[in-house]
């Protein structure tokens, strides 16, 4: 298939376009370089099923030939980073999330849209399915990345039943592994960070809150199968295997043997208490449930940086 994939310079989208390009598919990767960056791509640069173009998808996207998919994935994911670009974010969740369905109706093609669990806000139901409607605060810190999320769904499922534009939804849960920032500013990556640089492990608030850590091969997989099914409505695809901040900052400091101190800072503004996905839908629809754990995820993680940083 041809498949437009946005955010291809990224954590998530690099990741998705080699899985992609290995499944025999070829991919049309778009990026402005936001917060992506050209090392992420040097294998995808080498495929001969790999195009790149340069755009920022806030504008509309000329592409030639057939395209089967539009993946749309490009958008700051990390917190510091949202906030530092919170009028980029709000515009490439909600005016690139148009172009690009408008992109998927000229070509007759189906649409693939990223959103995320923090949709769910600081939830009050737990853990949280997809018929959950979520408790967000549409002005709180977060709402230039929640918010603009909700509308990307949303204007999704209003193209869908206007234009009939085949769509997928799917709500991503805390993810992480190989080709993630190091200095994005999230929490693995931050405390993986502070022990290579033999800093202290910053935690916000007490470390009591929750996260639900997924693996990235584990989520790659859910969204291949996604692609196979014909299901519309949104889907969670996450790492049910829920742990404390201070759970993440000790398995770490025992993986990398580190006697790191902990420093306590304040927690930021409507920072949700916890989070975990009910993936009942995910099992039942395309029998898809994470394969990898914390500790072996952490590892393979932990891995490639002291690949790319130690030499
Ligand atoms: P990332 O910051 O590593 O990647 C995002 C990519 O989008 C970057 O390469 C950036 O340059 C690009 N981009 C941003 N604005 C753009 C624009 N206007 N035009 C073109 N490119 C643009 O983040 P990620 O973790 O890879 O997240 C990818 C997607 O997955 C995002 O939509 C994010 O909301 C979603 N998501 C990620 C997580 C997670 O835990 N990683 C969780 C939930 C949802
Ligand atoms: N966090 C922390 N120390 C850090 C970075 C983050 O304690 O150095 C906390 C943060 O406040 C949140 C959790 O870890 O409660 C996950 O943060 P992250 O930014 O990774 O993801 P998100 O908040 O978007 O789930």
């Amino acid at each position: 298939m041809f498949i437009v994939l946005t955010g291809v310079a990224g954590f998530i989208g690099s990741n998705l376009a080699e899985r992609l390009l290995r499944e025999g598919h070829t991919v049309i990767g778009v990026d402005n370089f936001l917060t992506g960056s050209t090392v992420n791509m040097d294998n995808l640069l080498r495929s001969p099923n790999f195009k790149f173009i340069e755009h920022d998808v806030i504008h509309p996207l000329a592409v030639e030939g057939p395209v089967d998919w539009v993946m749309h994935f490009a958008s700051p994911a990390s917190p510091p980073k949202y906030l530092s670009y919170p009028i980029e974010t709000m515009r490439v969740n909600s005016e690139g999330t148009m172009h690009l369905l408008h992109l998927a109706n000229e070509k007759q093609a189906a649409f693939f849209l990223a959103s995320t669990s923090e949709i769910y806000g600081d939830p009050t139901v737990h853990p949280q399915p997809e018929n959950y409607y979520g408790n967000v605060n549409s002005i709180g810190a977060r709402s230039c990345y929640n918010e603009s999320k909700r509308y990307a769904e949303a204007i999704t499922y209003w193209m869908n039943r206007k234009y009939g534009i085949p769509v997928r939804v799917i709500r991503i849960f805390n993810t992480f592994g190989p080709k993630m920032d190091l200095y994005d500013g999230r929490v693995i990556t931050n405390f993986i960070n502070q022990i290579m640089s033999k800093q202290n492990l910053t935690i916000y608030g007490d470390g009591r809150q929750t996260r639900s850590f997924q693996y990235i091969d584990d989520l790659l997989e859910g969204i291949i199968r996604l692609l196979g099914t014909t299901y519309e409505q949104p889907v969670n695809l996450g790492n049910p295997q829920e742990v404390t901040i201070l759970e993440v900052a000790q398995v770490l400091k025992e993986l990398m043997k580190s006697n790191a101190q902990i420093e306590f800072l304040p927690l930021p503004e409507d920072d949700p208490r916890r989070r975990k996905p009910d993936i009942t839908l995910s099992r039942t629809i395309m029998d898809w449930e994470p394969a990898i754990g914390l500790h072996d995820a952490l590892a393979r993680t932990i891995h490639y940086y002291q690949g790319q940083y130690i030499h």
